[in-house]
């Protein structure tokens, strides 16, 4: 018989996780023909979303759950999970329910009928978002794809389902600074994209506040293009070229009409400008710079604390 695993990050998910568990255990009368494991990931939860955790691995054998040693990020939960599921096939899921169980018989008939690699699921709408929030999720997506060759999807979910061989060589990847959206398209393989209606999390409140999807989204840049970098060169050169340029001309007038240079307030007002950009241009290279010195460090990216196996 095929496994499917299914991973579950979990950060305070206490109030969600009773109606995931209940609608997820459903899945399994539609999908008689197959087993299922959950792995669940306590990401440093600090309600009693552990608790709860143990309960249900004490009383279903094919729940499972890791248990982190403080929040580490859903990127870090996710690889977590990837490294310890065993089955044949591995979905990505919310807890928040905002991930149907009920679209993942399509997405197993997929890969098996039609011999997809990966089943991605993309919202097209996103009902029930601050409108703002929407907006700056829009430019990201236009940015980085013309910024990066590996290909984003607008709207896609984390929520998906894989072969094993995809997983392999997700795992092959062993970056700090993860990416996952980023990280399954650069590893290829065909993916099927499959479109539903935003759903609105069914209990708890969003952890991701506008700052920390701003910092994500600075991640994902530095992680999938080097735009940044090659854009602050030509911003560089373009620079000396006008002050090349603006040289001459002064030069040039003041040898032939003898003008007095004038106009300190521009003077400023350039120095500025010229100024800003360049600490912009060196904060792209620090954003850069850190992340390769984080990478160096090879630092784990996550830290357990307990399993069900320890119990
Ligand atoms: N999550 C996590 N660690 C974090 C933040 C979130 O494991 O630091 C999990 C969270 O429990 C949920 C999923 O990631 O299962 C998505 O989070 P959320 O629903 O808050 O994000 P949204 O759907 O609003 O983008
Ligand atoms: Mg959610």
């Amino acid at each position: 018989m095929e496994k499917i695993s299914i991973i579950v990050p979990c950060y305070n998910e206490a109030e969600a996780l009773p109606y995931f568990y209940e609608e997820v255990i459903l899945l399994k009368k539609r999908m008689p023909k197959v087993e299922f494991e959950y792995v669940f990931i306590n990401d440093g939860s600090t309600d009693d979303t552990l608790n709860i955790l143990r309960k249900y691995a004490k009383k279903d054998k094919n729940v499972r759950y890791v248990s982190f040693s403080r929040n580490f990020g859903k990127e870090a939960a996710m690889y977590a999970g990837l490294e310890h599921a065993t089955g044949d096939y591995v979905a990505l899921m919310d807890a928040d329910l905002q991930d149907p169980p009920a679209l993942l018989p399509d997405m197993y008939a997929l890969i098996k009928k039609e011999k997809y690699d990966c089943v991605g699921t993309r919202r097209v709408t996103r009902k029930g978002e601050p409108p703002i929030r929407s907006f700056f999720a829009r430019c990201f997506y236009k940015i980085i794809n013309k910024m990066s060759k590996v290909e984003m999807v607008d709207g896609a979910r984390d929520y998906r389902l894989m072969t094993r061989q995809m997983i392999n060589s997700i795992l092959s990847l062993k970056e700090y600074n993860r990416y996952s959206k980023g990280l399954f398209s650069f590893v290829g393989f065909d993916t099927k994209w499959i479109e539903y209606e935003n759903v609105e999390r069914v209990a708890g409140e969003t952890k991701w506040s506008f700052f920390k999807l701003l910092i994500y989204a600075i991640e994902g840049i530095t992680a999938f293009s080097t735009a940044p970098l090659v854009f602050s060169a030509v911003i560089g050169v373009l620079f000396f070229v006008i002050a090349f340029i603006a040289i001459l001309i002064i030069v040039i007038k003041t040898l032939a009409f003898g003008d007095p240079v004038g106009g300190w307030p521009s003077m400023v007002c350039i120095l500025f400008l010229v100024s800003g950009i360049q600490l912009f241009c060196i904060g792209i290279m620090g954003q850069y710079l850190s992340k390769t010195y984080l990478e160096t460090k090879n630092r784990p990216i996550y830290i357990v604390k307990e399993t069900e196996k320890m119990e």
